[in-house]
């Protein structure tokens, strides 16, 4: 059967999973072309992915929100220049409520594994409760930061009192006067440990790895300023483009010329000396890596906090947790009610072995040998029709990701239409397109502030980045402006040929 975009069918032709930025935009592309034949697997019970997750007290975007929104749908209602986490959430679900996308959402659907079949050109995805479901094209929008990660610790499950990680917040539990420990500094940790240092009796914070953090240029976006950009679209789309090249401009000091990462860097520690008084904490909050190399943070009120008497920066490595208490490397053994995991994602393990099966039931990640990688952070060899939204090297350091994953989104109904069209029933990447293309994707990330020495999140254990993308994002958008039929092994449909 060719891919049919025109007629809807109970068997569904197209399976998306995930419901966040990425999911919603692929679903609404395929709305607006009048495709109707696809369904959204999504493990929670509502949409908004990452911004249905993250709800720690603090949690906000470190994107303005004029850009970290759908350029197709722009919210004028924005009341932050960087909206916290219950607006986004909010204009999400509008989004899904004005494509009306939940008739196509099948909530609690929590994907376990994806084969493909060959014989029939069809993917069956099945679920944690034992359902399954097929389709022609899989989509994957589970994003790169939707696994927590905890930290190795001896000791860890014997830990008696509270303990949950940040994507997990239990708001149910009153941090007033307790003893927390935090572990962690980075994006999540530095926004909601000002929240709890206002009510914990104690905050002991564990910092591995100081973070370079920047001024945030937030403020309130008042009643005249929103009435504006109802009245004036294109005023709101003229700010959006102004931030956009603005933020694109940070390219050159990332992946051009890492030197210019200097100035940048006289203004964190600038910053620091600004809000920290106390030289000993001044010291241990400096970084001794490149700025830039880890993603750079933004706030106003993280070193304020830090400053206050009830907070202690640990810098002594954690060996060991105990029933009531965590104990470090220098021998410290601090009492405390609860813990707070502020580790982060699984970055580099997207999809976890046992979960995508290819051409010959090849598991995605004996296809990864060295790492994830995708032509164009899309599609992987042997696993046709596959198409991941947010895939390999399509993260930034430095931009919005609704910008990629709108580019991404782009490509794929483009595919979609290339199937169409020429009566094909798989498109299959060749092996020797995605080899080239990470070839010249990893030579310039050899070149930028990212691989200058740092660990992070952006490298796996073998120094390989595989989660950034190297340089601008206009040129990512330009090579993923049309499907390149002539990069993908393309299988016709047996039922369109004739003898
Ligand atoms: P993260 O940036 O990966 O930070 C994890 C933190 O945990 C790091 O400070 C890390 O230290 C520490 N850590 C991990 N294992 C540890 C251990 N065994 N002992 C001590 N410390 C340990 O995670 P995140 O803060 O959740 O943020 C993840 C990403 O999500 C961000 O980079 C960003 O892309 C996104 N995010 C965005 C926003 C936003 O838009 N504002 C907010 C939150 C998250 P090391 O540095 O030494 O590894």
């Amino acid at each position: 059967m060719a891919y049919d975009a025109g007629k809807p069918n109970e068997n569904k032709q197209i399976l998306i999973i995930g419901s966040g930025f990425a999911g919603l935009c692929m679903a609404i592309k395929l709305r607006e072309q009048g495709i109707e034949d696809f369904q959204i697997l999504e493990r929670g019970d509502d949409v908004g992915g990452t911004w249905r997750d993250n709800h720690y007290p603090g949690c906000a975007c470190d994107v303005q929100s004029h850009l970290y929104s759908f350029s197709f749908e722009p919210n004028p209602e924005w009341t932050r220049m960087f909206a916290r986490q219950p607006e986004i959430k909010a204009y999400l679900e509008k989004c899904a409520a004005k494509y009306d996308l939940r008739r196509h959402i099948v909530f609690g659907a929590n994907v376990q594994n994806a084969r493909y079949d060959e014989a029939t050109a069809t993917w069956t995805v099945k679920t944690a409760d034992g359902r399954s479901f097929s389709g022609r094209v899989l989509v994957s929008g589970m994003g790169g930061l939707s696994n927590p990660a905890m930290p190795n610790v001896k000791g860890l499950d014997s830990f008696k009192g509270k303990a949950f990680h940040s994507a997990h917040w239990d708001h149910g539990y009153d941090l007033s006067d307790k003893r927390v420990a935090v572990i962690g500094t980075g994006a999540s940790a530095i926004q909601f440990v000002p929240q709890i240092q206002k009510a914990a009796k104690r905050v002991d914070l564990y910092q591995r790895t100081a973070p370079w953090i920047m001024p945030k240029p937030d403020r309130e976006i008042g009643s005249r300023e929103r009435r504006l950009y109802r009245a004036l679209p294109a005023l709101q789309n003229a700010y959006r483009t102004a931030i956009y090249w603005m933020l694109e401009s940070r390219v050159l000091g990332f992946a051009v010329n890492p030197k210019l990462m200097t100035m940048v860097e006289g203004v964190a520690r600038g910053h620091i000396k600004r809000q920290i008084k106390d030289p000993a904490l001044r010291a241990k909050v400096t970084p001794d890596y490149t700025i830039g190399c880890k993603r750079i943070l933004i706030s106003n009120d993280y070193y304020p906090a830090l400053a206050q008497a009830n907070v202690d920066v640990i810098t002594d490595d954690i060996v060991e947790v105990r029933a009531n208490s965590v104990v470090d490397s220098a021998g410290n053994e601090r009492v405390v009610d609860a813990i707070i995991y502020g580790t982060g994602f699984k970055a580099q393990d997207p999809m976890p072995r046992g979960t995508v099966f290819g051409n010959g039931g090849v598991d995605l990640l004996d296809a990864w040998k060295t790492g994830p990688e995708a032509y164009l952070g899309l599609s992987v060899a042997g696993f046709p029709n596959f198409f991941m939204l947010v895939g390999p090297n399509t993260g930034l350091g430095h931009n919005s990701m609704v910008f990629m994953i709108e580019s991404q989104v782009a490509y794929v109904m483009d595919a979609l239409r290339t199937m169409r069209k020429q009566k094909l029933r798989a498109v299959d990447v060749k092996p020797d397109a995605q080899v080239t293309f990470n070839e010249s994707i990893q030579g310039q990330l050899s070149k930028t502030v990212w691989t200058s020495g740092c660990k992070s999140w952006y490298v796996d254990a073998n120094g390989k980045n595989t989660t950034l993308w190297p340089g601008f994002t206009f040129i990512y958008r330009g090579k993923t402006r049309r499907f390149p039929a002539t990069a993908y092994r393309l299988e016709r449909d047996p039922a369109t040929v004739t003898a």
